[in-house]
């Protein structure tokens, strides 16, 4: 058994609601592809990380950026996130001469959306949480980060 990684979740959900201003799905979505980068990259934002986003600047998808702040650290002030792109939950993020990029898969996006549409964003927050990183997101790794976030290296 894992020791309750749900615990953890929740005090920096509560920290990410504070910061935020309110609860919902895309928020939660921020906080774990954030937190499955820093494992990914064995970094932290105080350490030479850095994210670009492409959920543009819109709600719902945009408060994405604040879960990615919050639990990454890359933050707008300190200049290492930026926000480019519009409505799409995909990131890249780099450190420790590698990079990642995770992007919501479409049917976890779907559930999200439809959950949404019909006003359970407390049911879709619980959905988040429930899923597995497999069942959430889609990861590329790559060996050098290089390159801006559309870059198409071709050492795949
Ligand atoms: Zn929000």
């Amino acid at each position: 058994m894992r020791s309750k990684p749900d615990e953890a979740f929740d005090r920096l959900l509560s920290k990410a609601v504070e910061f935020h201003g309110h609860l919902g799905p895309y928020l939660a979505i921020g906080l774990r592809m954030g937190l499955l980068a820093k494992a990914l990259l064995g970094a932290n934002g105080m350490n030479g990380l850095s994210v670009a986003l492409e959920t543009g600047q819109t709600p719902p998808v945009s408060c994405v950026a604040d879960g990615v702040q919050v639990s990454t650290l890359c933050t707008l002030g300190k200049g290492n996130i930026r926000i480019e792109g519009s409505g799409k939950v995909k990131g890249r993020f780099e450190a420790n001469g590698m990079a990642v990029e995770i992007e919501l898969k479409g049917r976890a996006e779907d559930m999200v959306r439809e959950l949404l549409i019909k006003g359970y964003s407390t049911k879709a927050v619980e959905a988040v949480k429930a899923l597995s990183d497999l069942d959430l997101f889609e990861v590329h790794r790559y060996r050098r980060a290089a390159g801006p976030i559309h870059a198409g290296t071709h050492s795949r």
